[in-house]
């Protein structure tokens, strides 16, 4: 049932003297929703990156769908998608020509405005990137990452800087995008996210994974343990008032 798609054993990733990631082992099952956690320059960025083949190992073995990144990055490149940085948008270009633009790239015939319609961006097919709001230009770089019809995709940090609809508005797509069987590994910050959205969660700490396990069974151990909240849980929180206040939907459009 749980077959394993990446599987990472003892990676290590020096630069120069310095170990950003010391040996770590993780495997991410097909279809889930994996999520890296840990404190900024934990090392989360960079053992994507190696996975992602953009980055050389110092050591350790990387196995993605069957494939040795040491025998064949460049089969592990045709079938995940990495999130481009929106820098890297050429700024003239309209989002449809963008698409067409990254298809010949990947050598890949895509319908854009099927595209555009899976992240709700098809009135916004003839702007250019820089026109659209944070929410749309995530959901564009998303988009991206879908142009080769990928088994994985990496989104690292995708939500951060957004406004609380345009975040929940993510999640609903990353949610669709692993029911229609791609699995996700995603970075963020926030733990209400990860809790949300994350099937398991590895947490990262100086260059070390210090737990992995599902959200849910890492609340009930630490509630096990003893731990109690200092402060009376209420049934609401600062988050639940500003949505309810300012409406779920979208402002962005
Ligand atoms: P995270 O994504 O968890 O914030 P990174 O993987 O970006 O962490 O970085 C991990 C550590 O490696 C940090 O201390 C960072 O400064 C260092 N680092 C990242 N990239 C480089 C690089 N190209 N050269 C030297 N050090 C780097
Ligand atoms: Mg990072």
């Amino acid at each position: 049932m749980q077959k394993p798609i990446i599987e990472v054993k003892d990676l290590v990733k020096s630069y120069d003297n310095f170990n950003a990631v010391k040996s770590i082992s993780f495997n991410v099952y097909q279809g889930e929703i994996f999520g890296l956690l840990g404190p900024n320059g934990a090392g989360k960025s960079t053992t994507l990156e190696v996975i992602e083949t953009l980055r050389e190992k110092t050591s350790g073995t990387v196995i993605v769908d069957g494939i040795d990144l040491d025998e064949n990055p460049g089969a592990i490149k045709k079938i995940i998608g990495v999130q481009l940085q929106s820098s890297g948008f050429y700024p003239g270009l309209n989002l449809l020509e963008l698409i067409k633009l990254f298809a010949g790239l990947y050598n890949k015939t895509v319908d854009p405005f099927e595209l555009l319609k899976k992240v709700n961006l098809v009135d916004k097919a003839k702007s250019k990137s820089k026109e659209l709001s944070g929410g749309q230009r995530q959901r564009f770089s998303i988009a991206t990452t879908l142009i080769n019809q990928p088994k994985i995709i990496f989104l690292d940090e995708p939500t951060t800087g957004l406004d609380p609809q345009a975040r929940r508005n993510l999640w609903d797509l990353i949610r669709e995008i692993r029911d229609n069987g791609t699995t996700v590994i995603i970075t963020t910050h926030y733990m209400d996210e990860a809790e949300q959205l994350c099937d398991r969660i590895a947490i990262m700490d100086e260059g070390k994974i210090i737990k992995l396990d599902s959200p849910d069974k890492m609340i009930d151990e630490l509630v096990a343990g003893g731990f109690e909240r200092p402060k009376q849980v209420k049934a609401a929180n600062l988050e639940d008032v500003f949505i309810h206040l300012t409406g779920k939907e979208m402002r962005d459009e």
